[in-house]
Protein backbone atom coordinates (compact mmCIF):
# COMPACT_ATOMS: atom_id res chain seq x y z
CA UNK A 1 0.00 0.00 0.00
CA UNK A 2 1.17 3.78 -0.35
CA UNK A 3 2.61 5.73 1.77
CA UNK A 4 0.33 8.27 3.61
CA UNK A 5 0.16 11.70 2.16
CA UNK A 6 -0.60 14.18 4.82
CA UNK A 7 -3.00 17.76 3.97
CA UNK A 8 0.67 19.22 4.91
CA UNK A 9 3.65 19.19 6.66
CA UNK A 10 7.40 20.60 7.72
CA UNK A 11 10.61 20.37 5.34
CA UNK A 12 13.34 20.31 7.82
CA UNK A 13 17.10 19.49 6.41
CA UNK A 14 20.72 19.21 7.34
CA UNK A 15 20.84 23.01 7.54
CA UNK A 16 17.54 23.45 10.10
CA UNK A 17 19.23 20.73 12.32
CA UNK A 18 22.53 22.32 12.49
CA UNK A 19 20.96 25.60 13.71
CA UNK A 20 19.47 24.15 16.34
CA UNK A 21 22.53 22.09 17.34
CA UNK A 22 24.32 25.27 17.80
CA UNK A 23 22.19 27.17 19.57
CA UNK A 24 22.10 23.81 22.30
CA UNK A 25 26.40 24.30 22.36
CA UNK A 26 25.67 28.21 23.25
CA UNK A 27 25.27 30.27 26.40
CA UNK A 28 21.69 30.65 25.71
CA UNK A 29 18.55 28.77 25.29
CA UNK A 30 15.69 30.60 26.11
CA UNK A 31 15.35 34.30 24.73
CA UNK A 32 18.78 35.48 23.69
CA UNK A 33 20.70 36.75 20.51
CA UNK A 34 18.84 34.33 17.86
CA UNK A 35 15.41 35.63 19.22
CA UNK A 36 16.48 39.06 18.24
CA UNK A 37 18.10 37.94 14.94
CA UNK A 38 14.86 36.21 13.92
CA UNK A 39 12.19 39.11 14.77
CA UNK A 40 14.75 41.56 12.62
CA UNK A 41 14.80 39.04 9.77
CA UNK A 42 11.03 38.51 9.74
CA UNK A 43 10.28 42.40 10.16
CA UNK A 44 12.80 42.58 7.06
CA UNK A 45 10.92 40.04 5.18
CA UNK A 46 7.41 41.91 5.27
CA UNK A 47 8.45 45.41 5.33
CA UNK A 48 7.43 46.37 8.94
CA UNK A 49 9.41 48.35 11.75
CA UNK A 50 9.23 45.76 14.46
CA UNK A 51 8.46 42.09 14.78
CA UNK A 52 7.95 40.74 18.50
CA UNK A 53 7.83 36.52 18.67
CA UNK A 54 6.11 34.81 20.90
CA UNK A 55 5.68 31.09 22.18
CA UNK A 56 2.89 30.30 19.49
CA UNK A 57 0.68 32.15 17.31
CA UNK A 58 -1.97 32.02 19.83
CA UNK A 59 0.23 33.91 22.73
CA UNK A 60 0.57 36.08 19.96
CA UNK A 61 -2.96 36.84 19.11
CA UNK A 62 -3.58 36.93 22.77
CA UNK A 63 -0.50 39.92 23.07
CA UNK A 64 -2.33 41.92 19.87
CA UNK A 65 -5.57 41.82 21.94
CA UNK A 66 -3.91 43.28 24.55
CA UNK A 67 -1.59 45.97 23.23
CA UNK A 68 -4.94 47.29 21.21
CA UNK A 69 -6.18 47.61 24.98
CA UNK A 70 -9.56 44.90 24.14
CA UNK A 71 -11.15 44.57 27.30
CA UNK A 72 -14.68 43.18 29.11
CA UNK A 73 -17.55 45.02 27.14
CA UNK A 74 -15.20 45.66 24.00
CA UNK A 75 -16.55 43.69 20.66
CA UNK A 76 -13.97 42.46 18.10
CA UNK A 77 -15.61 41.31 14.81
CA UNK A 78 -14.00 38.21 12.91
CA UNK A 79 -14.82 35.43 10.63
CA UNK A 80 -16.16 31.90 11.14
CA UNK A 81 -14.11 30.85 8.71
CA UNK A 82 -11.42 30.01 11.03
CA UNK A 83 -9.41 28.18 13.61
CA UNK A 84 -10.72 29.02 17.23
CA UNK A 85 -7.95 31.01 18.33
CA UNK A 86 -8.64 34.12 16.31
CA UNK A 87 -11.81 34.32 18.40
CA UNK A 88 -10.69 33.05 21.52
CA UNK A 89 -8.31 35.45 22.15
CA UNK A 90 -10.91 37.99 22.30
CA UNK A 91 -12.49 35.76 25.31
CA UNK A 92 -9.04 35.66 26.74
CA UNK A 93 -9.08 39.57 26.94
CA UNK A 94 -12.60 39.50 28.65
CA UNK A 95 -13.87 40.98 25.04
CA UNK A 96 -16.28 39.87 22.65
CA UNK A 97 -16.33 37.87 19.34
CA UNK A 98 -18.82 39.09 17.15
CA UNK A 99 -18.74 36.87 13.57
CA UNK A 100 -19.21 38.73 9.84
CA UNK A 101 -20.36 36.25 7.46
CA UNK A 102 -17.62 35.51 3.88
CA UNK A 103 -17.55 36.07 1.02
CA UNK A 104 -18.56 33.36 -1.45
CA UNK A 105 -15.91 33.39 -3.97
CA UNK A 106 -12.95 34.38 -1.62
CA UNK A 107 -13.98 32.46 1.25
CA UNK A 108 -12.74 35.51 3.24
CA UNK A 109 -14.63 38.01 5.69
CA UNK A 110 -17.48 40.39 3.79
CA UNK A 111 -16.73 43.68 4.74
CA UNK A 112 -20.34 44.65 3.92
CA UNK A 113 -21.02 42.07 6.92
CA UNK A 114 -18.40 43.61 9.35
CA UNK A 115 -20.21 47.35 8.63
CA UNK A 116 -23.65 45.48 9.51
CA UNK A 117 -22.38 44.61 12.52
CA UNK A 118 -20.66 47.34 13.88
CA UNK A 119 -21.96 48.80 17.21
CA UNK A 120 -20.82 52.05 19.58
CA UNK A 121 -18.58 48.82 21.72
CA UNK A 122 -16.79 47.77 18.68
CA UNK A 123 -13.33 48.36 19.06
CA UNK A 124 -11.40 46.03 16.26
CA UNK A 125 -11.22 43.95 13.35
CA UNK A 126 -9.58 40.46 12.94
CA UNK A 127 -9.31 39.52 9.37
CA UNK A 128 -8.18 36.26 8.42
CA UNK A 129 -6.33 35.42 5.31
CA UNK A 130 -7.63 32.03 4.94
CA UNK A 131 -5.69 29.35 2.90
CA UNK A 132 -3.11 32.80 2.41
CA UNK A 133 -5.43 34.54 -0.20
CA UNK A 134 -5.53 37.94 1.35
CA UNK A 135 -8.48 39.45 2.41
CA UNK A 136 -9.86 42.77 1.49
CA UNK A 137 -7.72 44.94 2.84
CA UNK A 138 -8.73 48.60 1.25
CA UNK A 139 -12.15 48.00 2.03
CA UNK A 140 -11.72 46.95 5.72
CA UNK A 141 -9.11 49.81 6.31
CA UNK A 142 -11.94 52.21 4.96
CA UNK A 143 -14.34 50.80 7.18
CA UNK A 144 -11.60 51.16 10.16
CA UNK A 145 -11.06 54.44 9.74
CA UNK A 146 -14.80 55.63 9.74
CA UNK A 147 -15.45 54.05 12.98
CA UNK A 148 -11.81 53.96 14.41
CA UNK A 149 -11.03 50.56 15.07
CA UNK A 150 -8.08 48.71 15.40
CA UNK A 151 -7.15 45.90 12.26
CA UNK A 152 -4.87 42.78 13.55
CA UNK A 153 -4.63 40.86 11.03
CA UNK A 154 -5.02 37.16 11.50
CA UNK A 155 -2.04 36.03 8.56
CA UNK A 156 -1.20 32.39 10.71
CA UNK A 157 -1.33 30.98 6.99
CA UNK A 158 -0.22 33.94 5.06
CA UNK A 159 3.45 35.13 5.61
CA UNK A 160 5.02 35.67 2.15
CA UNK A 161 1.45 36.08 0.35
CA UNK A 162 1.08 40.02 -0.99
CA UNK A 163 -1.96 42.58 -1.21
CA UNK A 164 -1.77 44.70 -4.98
CA UNK A 165 1.76 44.09 -4.85
CA UNK A 166 2.65 44.86 -1.14
CA UNK A 167 3.95 42.08 1.82
CA UNK A 168 1.10 40.90 4.01
CA UNK A 169 2.71 42.03 7.42
CA UNK A 170 3.17 45.88 7.23
CA UNK A 171 -0.63 47.05 6.00
CA UNK A 172 -2.66 47.27 9.49
CA UNK A 173 -2.13 47.86 13.31
CA UNK A 174 -0.97 44.39 13.75
CA UNK A 175 -0.18 41.46 12.40
CA UNK A 176 0.62 37.73 13.57
CA UNK A 177 2.07 34.78 11.81
CA UNK A 178 2.26 31.41 13.17
CA UNK A 179 5.35 28.77 13.02
CA UNK A 180 3.21 25.90 13.62
CA UNK A 181 4.57 22.89 11.80
CA UNK A 182 1.78 22.89 9.23
CA UNK A 183 2.45 26.42 8.15
CA UNK A 184 5.00 27.74 5.88
CA UNK A 185 7.93 27.72 8.37
CA UNK A 186 8.02 26.12 11.54
CA UNK A 187 9.48 26.92 14.95
CA UNK A 188 7.89 23.78 16.41
CA UNK A 189 5.37 25.93 18.01
CA UNK A 190 6.00 29.94 17.63
CA UNK A 191 4.45 33.01 16.61
CA UNK A 192 4.76 36.74 15.46
CA UNK A 193 3.34 40.13 15.47
CA UNK A 194 4.79 42.75 13.32
CA UNK A 195 3.57 46.12 14.16
CA UNK A 196 5.28 49.81 12.60
CA UNK A 197 3.88 51.31 16.14
CA UNK A 198 6.25 52.01 19.00
CA UNK A 199 3.44 52.21 21.32
CA UNK A 200 2.12 48.55 20.17
CA UNK A 201 5.67 47.37 20.30
CA UNK A 202 6.46 48.05 23.39
CA UNK A 203 3.27 46.83 24.88
CA UNK A 204 3.84 43.98 23.37
CA UNK A 205 7.39 43.20 24.60
CA UNK A 206 6.24 43.73 28.09
CA UNK A 207 3.07 41.28 27.71
CA UNK A 208 5.14 38.53 26.62
CA UNK A 209 7.37 38.80 29.57
CA UNK A 210 5.04 39.10 32.92
CA UNK A 211 4.31 42.13 32.46
CA UNK A 212 7.55 43.31 33.41
CA UNK A 213 10.14 46.02 32.05
CA UNK A 214 13.50 46.71 32.52
CA UNK A 215 14.02 49.85 30.71
CA UNK A 216 14.80 52.83 32.98
CA UNK A 217 13.28 55.66 31.07
CA UNK A 218 9.33 53.71 31.24
CA UNK A 219 9.70 53.03 35.17
CA UNK A 220 8.22 54.69 37.88
CA UNK A 221 11.12 54.25 40.66
CA UNK A 222 14.62 53.07 40.81
CA UNK A 223 15.90 50.73 43.61
CA UNK A 224 18.92 50.42 41.94
CA UNK A 225 20.12 48.40 38.80
CA UNK A 226 19.31 45.49 40.18
CA UNK A 227 15.86 46.86 39.81
CA UNK A 228 12.72 46.06 36.69
CA UNK A 229 9.19 47.05 37.55
CA UNK A 230 6.29 44.64 36.85
CA UNK A 231 3.57 47.48 35.63
CA UNK A 232 0.73 45.27 34.08
CA UNK A 233 -0.21 41.65 34.42
CA UNK A 234 1.48 39.81 31.60
CA UNK A 235 2.57 36.12 30.95
CA UNK A 236 5.44 34.02 29.67
CA UNK A 237 5.03 34.00 26.45
CA UNK A 238 8.26 34.37 25.36
CA UNK A 239 10.05 32.35 22.21
CA UNK A 240 13.36 29.89 22.79
CA UNK A 241 16.68 30.39 21.10
CA UNK A 242 16.21 27.12 19.69
CA UNK A 243 13.15 28.01 18.23
CA UNK A 244 14.36 31.01 17.15
CA UNK A 245 17.43 29.56 15.32
CA UNK A 246 15.08 26.82 13.26
CA UNK A 247 13.14 30.02 12.16
CA UNK A 248 16.33 31.67 10.73
CA UNK A 249 17.09 28.98 9.24
CA UNK A 250 13.25 28.17 7.71
CA UNK A 251 13.01 31.68 6.62
CA UNK A 252 16.23 31.44 4.60
CA UNK A 253 13.79 29.18 2.31
CA UNK A 254 10.68 30.58 2.66
CA UNK A 255 11.08 31.78 -1.06
CA UNK A 256 11.25 29.01 -2.25
CA UNK A 257 8.94 26.95 -0.16
CA UNK A 258 6.50 29.12 -1.71
CA UNK A 259 7.79 28.81 -5.50
CA UNK A 260 6.66 25.06 -4.73
CA UNK A 261 3.43 25.68 -3.15
CA UNK A 262 2.41 27.86 -6.01
CA UNK A 263 3.70 25.67 -9.17
CA UNK A 264 1.61 22.66 -7.25
CA UNK A 265 -1.87 24.66 -6.98
CA UNK A 266 -0.74 25.01 -11.44
CA UNK A 267 -1.00 21.71 -11.53
CA UNK A 268 -3.95 20.88 -9.49
CA UNK A 269 -5.87 23.54 -10.80
CA UNK A 270 -5.28 22.25 -14.33
CA UNK A 271 -6.10 18.79 -13.65
CA UNK A 272 -9.35 20.03 -11.50
CA UNK A 273 -10.79 22.88 -13.69
CA UNK A 274 -13.19 20.54 -15.81
CA UNK A 275 -13.87 18.40 -12.99
CA UNK A 276 -17.83 19.00 -13.35
CA UNK A 277 -17.84 18.15 -8.96
CA UNK A 278 -15.45 20.21 -7.85
CA UNK A 279 -15.12 24.04 -7.90
CA UNK A 280 -11.11 25.10 -7.60
CA UNK A 281 -10.05 27.92 -5.73
CA UNK A 282 -11.15 31.50 -6.86
CA UNK A 283 -8.09 33.31 -7.94
CA UNK A 284 -7.86 37.43 -6.97
CA UNK A 285 -5.89 39.19 -9.35
CA UNK A 286 -5.19 41.98 -6.95
CA UNK A 287 -3.08 39.40 -4.51
CA UNK A 288 -0.75 36.95 -4.65
CA UNK A 289 -1.41 33.73 -2.04
CA UNK A 290 1.31 32.18 -0.85
CA UNK A 291 -0.99 29.09 -0.51
CA UNK A 292 -0.92 27.51 2.87
CA UNK A 293 -4.04 25.13 1.83
CA UNK A 294 -5.78 23.90 -1.27
CA UNK A 295 -9.23 23.90 -0.71
CA UNK A 296 -12.31 22.89 -2.97
CA UNK A 297 -15.37 22.60 -3.29
CA UNK A 298 -17.52 19.52 -4.18
CA UNK A 299 -20.72 19.89 -5.93
CA UNK A 300 -22.58 17.67 -4.09
CA UNK A 301 -25.78 17.70 -6.05
CA UNK A 302 -23.84 16.51 -8.94
CA UNK A 303 -22.70 13.10 -6.35
CA UNK A 304 -24.84 10.37 -5.02
CA UNK A 305 -22.48 10.60 -2.14
CA UNK A 306 -21.91 12.46 0.57
CA UNK A 307 -19.01 14.81 2.08
CA UNK A 308 -18.06 12.43 4.01
CA UNK A 309 -18.40 9.58 1.48
CA UNK A 310 -15.83 11.08 -0.41
CA UNK A 311 -13.72 12.15 2.79
CA UNK A 312 -13.32 8.45 3.78
CA UNK A 313 -12.71 7.25 -0.10
CA UNK A 314 -10.19 9.54 -0.16
CA UNK A 315 -8.39 8.42 3.50
CA UNK A 316 -9.16 4.91 2.44
CA UNK A 317 -6.23 5.56 -0.29
CA UNK A 318 -4.06 7.40 2.12
CA UNK A 319 -4.59 10.55 0.70
CA UNK A 320 -4.66 12.99 4.10
CA UNK A 321 -7.51 14.64 3.69
CA UNK A 322 -9.05 17.53 5.86
CA UNK A 323 -11.63 19.65 6.49
CA UNK A 324 -11.09 23.51 7.21
CA UNK A 325 -12.82 25.01 8.69
CA UNK A 326 -15.73 24.30 11.20
CA UNK A 327 -17.27 27.37 11.57
CA UNK A 328 -16.10 29.04 15.02
CA UNK A 329 -19.65 29.69 16.08
CA UNK A 330 -21.05 25.90 15.58
CA UNK A 331 -18.71 24.94 17.78
CA UNK A 332 -20.05 23.39 21.58
CA UNK A 333 -18.27 26.23 23.27
CA UNK A 334 -19.38 29.64 21.16
CA UNK A 335 -23.14 27.93 20.81
CA UNK A 336 -23.43 28.32 24.69
CA UNK A 337 -22.20 31.93 24.07
CA UNK A 338 -25.78 32.04 22.33
CA UNK A 339 -24.35 31.82 18.48
CA UNK A 340 -26.82 30.44 16.90
CA UNK A 341 -26.56 27.73 14.25
CA UNK A 342 -27.85 29.59 10.25
CA UNK A 343 -26.51 32.95 11.68
CA UNK A 344 -23.33 32.89 9.10
CA UNK A 345 -25.46 31.03 6.04
CA UNK A 346 -22.24 31.04 3.41
CA UNK A 347 -19.61 30.09 5.99
CA UNK A 348 -22.17 27.13 6.97
CA UNK A 349 -22.96 26.21 3.13
CA UNK A 350 -19.31 26.47 2.84
CA UNK A 351 -18.03 24.42 5.48
CA UNK A 352 -20.30 21.51 4.39
CA UNK A 353 -18.64 21.14 0.38
CA UNK A 354 -15.33 21.66 1.38
CA UNK A 355 -12.35 19.48 1.30
CA UNK A 356 -8.46 20.36 1.76
CA UNK A 357 -6.45 18.59 -0.13
CA UNK A 358 -2.51 17.94 0.56
CA UNK A 359 -0.34 20.64 -0.05
CA UNK A 360 3.45 21.60 1.40
CA UNK A 361 7.11 21.87 -0.20
CA UNK A 362 8.43 18.43 -0.02
CA UNK A 363 5.66 16.63 -1.85
CA UNK A 364 6.87 15.23 -4.77
CA UNK A 365 5.62 15.23 -8.37
CA UNK A 366 4.99 11.62 -7.87
CA UNK A 367 2.69 12.34 -4.62
CA UNK A 368 0.71 15.46 -6.73
CA UNK A 369 -0.35 12.88 -9.33
CA UNK A 370 -1.48 10.30 -6.66
CA UNK A 371 -3.65 12.94 -5.19
CA UNK A 372 -5.05 13.75 -8.49
CA UNK A 373 -5.58 10.15 -9.79
CA UNK A 374 -7.39 9.53 -6.53
CA UNK A 375 -9.71 12.43 -6.15
CA UNK A 376 -10.58 12.06 -9.93
CA UNK A 377 -11.17 8.38 -9.34
CA UNK A 378 -13.24 9.04 -6.13
CA UNK A 379 -14.90 11.81 -8.47
CA UNK A 380 -16.14 9.30 -11.00
CA UNK A 381 -17.16 6.41 -8.74
CA UNK A 382 -19.68 8.88 -6.85
CA UNK A 383 -20.98 10.75 -9.82
CA UNK A 384 -24.66 10.91 -10.68
CA UNK A 385 -26.07 9.04 -13.80
CA UNK A 386 -27.71 10.32 -16.11
C1 LIG B 1 -2.48 28.12 13.13
C2 LIG B 1 -3.46 29.20 13.28
C3 LIG B 1 -3.56 29.97 14.46
C4 LIG B 1 -2.83 29.65 15.73
O1 LIG B 1 -1.47 29.53 15.61
P1 LIG B 1 -0.66 28.61 16.64
O2 LIG B 1 0.76 28.96 16.34
O3 LIG B 1 -0.99 27.18 16.29
O4 LIG B 1 -1.06 28.95 18.02
C5 LIG B 1 -4.43 31.04 14.47
N1 LIG B 1 -5.19 31.34 13.40
C6 LIG B 1 -5.15 30.61 12.27
C7 LIG B 1 -6.02 31.00 11.12
C8 LIG B 1 -4.30 29.51 12.18
O5 LIG B 1 -4.29 28.76 11.06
Amino acid sequence: MSDFIPYGRQSIDEGDIQAVVDVLRSNYLTTGPKVEEFEQAVADYVGAKYAVSFSNGTAALHAACFAAGIGSGDEVITTPMTFAATANCVLYQGGTPVFADINRDTYNINPNDIEKNITSKTKAIIPVHFTAQPADMNAIHAIAEKYDLVVIEDAAHAIGAEYQGQKIGSLSDMTMFSFHPVKHITTGEGGMITTNDETYHNRLKQFRSHGITRDREHMNDDHGTWYYEMQSLGYNYRMTDIQAALGLSQLSKLNDFITRRQRIVEIYNEAFREEPEIVIPYMNPDVTSSWHLYVIQLDLDKLSGTREDVFKALREQHIGVNVHYIPVHLQPYYQQLNHQKGDYPVAEALYESFITLPLFPDMTDEDVQRVIHTVKQVMSRFRKKG
